[in-house]
């Protein structure tokens, strides 16, 4: 089996690729390294069945030879990062789903798209179900990747349902993990490096606001199952622990010897209020749900970010 994974130097797409690697499949990692970088595949480089290729998904993807599944990763995914490069972020969800559907269909592949729970923007119902259509602000800061991201839920389907493609989609929550970038803007980097390099902590806003973070390893799994699923319709992943940011900050702080203090800044536009990920579908179709607690999964992150941290 032979997959192509676009974005697969970036966080996600990189521990997708190793588990695809460990499941016995051939990988072909597509990146322009806007946001991804090489190092986080660079303990793949020897592995027989690993091949990484530089190339923007946006313009053109060529493949030779056979190929059976594309999953498409490809994006900026912190606000940041979106706001620094919003054309390139509409144009990957966009343009970069239409030309990965256009692969999977010319190799008749199947399709994987990673979406995420900013489709449902800020919304008014908590948790959050696939059912509900979501709250986006189109023309706001975030709408560049929202919409670009819920037109890429469109597009899939429509090849799905036109194309009669094979395709599934993933709606991503918060997840941290090793080599998440330490400068990503998150609100976990920031949080570290900021503990890290002993400066005051960002709280934007009152801090009330709520995230439900999944450590990596479990949403890998919960998209693996879903790749071998044979459910078509968007279905969340994450893990619906929910907790406040301040919470969040207090979490990171705990780990540090001389904790910095805490400072409050402006909230940026259109931030959610409220995220916590509804996994019902994902519990009855796949059997899946996280097993990583928060602090668990602070612990092997906090580890990964020392280490990073004092080599730069
Ligand atoms: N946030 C914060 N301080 C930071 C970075 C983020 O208070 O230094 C807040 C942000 O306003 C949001 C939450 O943390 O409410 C999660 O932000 P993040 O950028 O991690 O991702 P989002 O869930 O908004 O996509």
């Amino acid at each position: 089996m032979r997959a192509v994974v676009t974005g697969g130097a970036g966080f996600l797409g990189s521990h997708l690729c190793e588990r695809l690697l460990n499941e016995g499949w051939d990988v072909l990692a597509l990146d322009n390294l806007i946001t991804g970088v090489d190092s986080n595949v660079s303990h793949l480089m020897n592995h027989p069945k690993f091949r990484v290729a530089r190339g923007d998904v946006s313009n053109y993807i060529d493949v030779a030879g056979p190929v059976d599944y594309v999953l498409h990763f490809a994006s900026p995914a912190s606000p940041v990062d979106y706001l620094k490069l919003p054309i390139q972020t509409l144009k990957v969800g966009a343009l970069g789903t239409h030309n990965a559907l256009g692969l999977a269909l010319a190799k008749n592949a199947k399709f994987f798209l990673a979406s995420t729970s900013e489709c449902y923007g800020d919304p008014e119902i908590s948790p959050q179900h696939e059912e509900y259509w979501g709250r986006v602000n189109p023309i706001g800061p975030r709408g560049v990747y929202d919409e670009a991201k819920r037109y890429a839920e469109a597009m899939t389907m429509a090849y799905h349902r036109y194309h009669k493609v094979d395709t599934r989609i993933v709606r991503i929550f918060n997840t941290y993990g090793p080599r998440m970038r330490l400068n990503d803007g998150r609100a976990l980097p920031n949080f570290v490096y900021q503990a890290l390099s002993g400066k005051p902590l960002t709280i934007y806003g009152d801090g009330k606001q709520t995230r439900s973070f999944c450590y990596v390893s479990d949403l890998i799994e919960g998209i693996y199952r879903l790749m071998m699923s044979d459910e078509h319709l968007p279905t969340n992943i994450g893990n619906p622990q929910e907790i406040t940011i301040l919470e969040f900050a207090e979490c990171i702080r705990k780990h540090f010897d001389n904790a910095p203090p805490l400072v409050f800044e402006p909230l940026p536009q259109d931030d959610p209020k409220r995220r916590c990920p509804d996994i019902t579908k994902a519990k009855r179709v796949l059997k899946w749900e996280p097993k990583i607690g928060l602090e668990e999964g602070l612990k092997l992150t906090l580890a990964y970010f020392k280490e990073a941290f004092h080599k730069s």
